[in-house]
């Protein structure tokens, strides 16, 4: 069966209900905006499984998302959503190119979360925007831009509180949004919750257990996301 969208780390399948497409997680990793990518068997797998772990937590603490059901280990049915052209990203320590851009070292903990849009643009390498863009470009109503923000941190504090418990710190993170094909008015949390756009340090040692481990060649790719499931199942059940 031919996808009907091939991302860089996924591929998305129509299904009889118009309403409903199936989400595969393939095992290609990419970075710095596709320039460098690389196979690694078992990553579909391994995302699959943190992602609907995840997005389980988070649907029982009240946040709608696209979740329908999993189908198999690298297979789910999501719903049918339009993606907000806006990525929100949500950090609590500098690092990435918020350390870039501001000369902040890596590490240097905020006092309360620090909330950035870009632009979801590959073509573009997904720059930064502001409210007044996000107004201008029309990618989201101001309703729906403060839905955004809201959302968006109370994924971070249930998700901090969460990875906590794993022995994890969550540095940043970036979530996607979509308006149900059903009822445009409703926006869920879409896209995937993975080490993939996620940082993760080990709370004790510091050590990086996300796509870092790729973008800088550290080793142990694969191996740090197997250690990010096996404890996310731990925190899971206790
Ligand atoms: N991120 C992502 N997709 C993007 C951009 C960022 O998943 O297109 C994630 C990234 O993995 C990190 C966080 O968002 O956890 C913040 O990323 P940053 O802006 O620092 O970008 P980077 O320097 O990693 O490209």
């Amino acid at each position: 069966m031919q996808p009907i969208y091939e991302g860089k780390s996924k591929r998305l399948f129509a299904t009889e209900n118009p309403d409903e497409l199936i989400m595969q997680f393939k095992d290609d990793a990419t970075a710095f905006n596709a320039e460098k990518h690389a196979v690694f068997a078992d990553k579909g797998r391994l995302n699959c499984a943190i992602s609907n772990l995840i997005y389980g937590m988070l649907a029982k603490e009240g946040i709608p998302t696209h979740f329908v059901r999993l189908l198999d280990d690298t297979r789910v049915v999501v719903k049918k959503v339009d993606i907000l052209m806006v990525e929100v990203i949500v950090r609590n320590v500098a690092a990435g190119s918020y350390c870039k851009r501001t000369g902040v070292a890596e590490g240097t903990a905020f006092g309360a979360p620090v909330l950035e849009f870009s632009l979801k643009s590959d073509a573009l390498g997904d720059p930064l925007i502001n409210d007044d863009y996000i107004r201008e470009l029309a990618l989201a109503t101001p309703e729906e831009l403060a839905f955004l923000r809201r959302s968006a941190l109370k994924v971070n504090e249930l998700l901090s509180a969460f990875f906590l418990k794993a022995g994890l710190r969550l540095v940043d993170f970036k979530l996607e949004f979509g308006r149900l094909a059903t009822d445009p008015a409703t926006i869920v949390l879409a896209d995937e919750i993975s080490p993939d756009g996620c940082r993760l340090w080990d709370v004790t040692t510091g050590e990086k257990m996300d796509k870092d481990r790729f973008r800088r060649d550290l080793g142990n790719f694969m191996e740090s996301y197997a250690e990010v499931l096996k404890r996310a199942q731990h925190a899971l059940e206790n």
